[in-house]
C-alpha cells in the first residue's frame, strides 16, 4: 500500500513516525474515516468539518485547508486503485522530541497521515445476517463528540463482546445506551418509529446518522432524537447500528435474547436500502 504521511506519498514500510510522537504517547491526535464508494468519497465534506471541529476543540491546527486534505485523499485513493473501502487520516500534535504533557509551540507541526483501507461495504456479509450484541459499560471519557484515537475504551468493548460470542457491543450509561464501540445506535419502536439519541457531548456526532436522518425525513419515516435505556432496546421491534464503513447492520440479538424474531428487521432493511441507493448515485456507480 501507499500511505501519505507529511506531505509525501510512500510505501507504508517506509512511513516512520518518532516514537515522541504525542499521538503515540498521549492519544493526542483526532482521526477521520470516509467511506469509499466506486473510488469516490462518501459524505467527505461533512468529515473534514468534524476533523476540523474536533481539532478546534482541541486547540490542534489543521495541516491545510480541508479542500487541500481531499486532493491528498482523492490522490490516495488513485495509488491505491481503491474502489470500495476507506480512507484513514489522522493529526497528531506531532513529535514534541520528548516526553512532555505541555503542549509544545508553535514550531512542532503536526504529524498528518492518511491510509486507505479495502473492504466491502455494500456486500458485507454483516449487512445481511446482522449481528450480536452485549452491553457493557461505557467507561470512556466525558467528551465523545471529539474524535479522539484514544480508542481503548472501545478495544475492551469489542474484545469483551467477542469473548461473550458476540460481534460487538452497546454502551451504557445511566441505563441509557449512548451509542455502540464505533457506531451509532438506533432503535425502531413499537409503532415503527426509529429512535436515536440526540446530539451531545456524550456521543460521536456520527455523519451516517445525520445523513440517515434526513433520509428518513425525505422518506416520511418516523423518527425521534431522544436517549432509550436498554431495557426499550431489548424489547425493541429492531435494533440497528449506523456509521461510515458499515453504512448500516441489523442487531439480532442483545445479550443472547433475539431482538424481534431474531432476523434483522424490515425497516433497518428499508432504511439500509434507501441509504445504499442514495450513496450509489452520488458516487456514480
Ligand atoms: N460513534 C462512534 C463511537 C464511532 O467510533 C463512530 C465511527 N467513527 C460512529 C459513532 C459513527 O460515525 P460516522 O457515521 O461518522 O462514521
Amino acid at each position: 500500500r501507499t500511505v501519505y504521511l507529511n506531505g509525501e506519498f510512500v510505501a507504508e514500510q517506509d512511513a516512520k513516525v518518532s516514537v515522541f510522537d504525542r499521538g503515540f504517547l498521549f492519544a493526542d491526535a483526532v482521526y477521520e474515516v470516509s467511506a469509499v464508494l466506486n473510488g469516490r468519497l462518501l459524505d467527505n465534506a461533512a468529515h473534514l468539518a468534524r476533523l476540523a471541529r474536533s481539532c478546534q476543540a482541541l486547540d490542534l491546527r489543521l495541516p491545510c485547508a480541508p479542500e487541500e486534505i481531499e486532493i491528498l485523499q482523492n490522490r490516495l485513493i488513485a495509488e491505491n486503485n481503491l474502489r470500495e473501502g476507506a480512507v484513514y487520516l489522522q493529526i497528531s500534535r506531532g513529535n514534541s522530541g520528548d516526553r512532555d504533557f505541555d503542549f509544545p509551540g508553535e514550531t512542532v507541526s503536526p504529524t498528518f497521515l492518511m491510509f486507505t483501507q479495502a473492504r466491502p461495504l455494500i456486500h458485507h456479509p454483516k449487512s445481511q445476517t446482522g449481528i450480536r450484541m452485549v452491553s457493557v459499560d461505557d467507561i470512556r471519557w466525558q467528551r465523545r463528540d471529539i474524535k479522539t484515537v484514544g480508542l481503548l475504551a472501545p478495544c475492551l468493548a469489542k474484545e469483551y463482546a467477542h469473548k461473550h460470542d458476540a460481534d460487538d457491543a452497546l454502551l451504557v450509561e445511566n441505563g441509557l445506551i449512548t451509542e455502540a464501540s464505533s457506531s451509532n445506535a438506533w432503535i425502531v419502536d413499537a409503532g415503527g418509529t426509529l429512535i436515536t439519541r440526540p446530539l451531545s457531548t456524550h456521543i460521536l456526532h456520527g455523519i451516517t446518522r445525520q445523513a440517515l436522518l434526513e433520509l428518513a425525513k425525505q422518506n416520511d419515516l418516523r423518527f425521534e432524537e431522544r436517549p432509550f435505556t436498554l431495557e426499550e432496546a431489548q424489547s425493541a421491534r429492531e435494533i440497528f447500528i449506523s456509521s461510515a464503513t458499515t453504512f448500516i447492520w441489523p442487531v439480532v440479538s442483545l445479550n443472547g435474547k433475539a431482538i424481534g424474531d431474531g432476523k434483522p428487521g424490515d425497516i433497518t432493511a428499508k432504511l439500509r436500502e434507501i441509504y445504499v441507493r442514495m450513496a450509489v448515485e452520488v458516487t456514480g456507480g
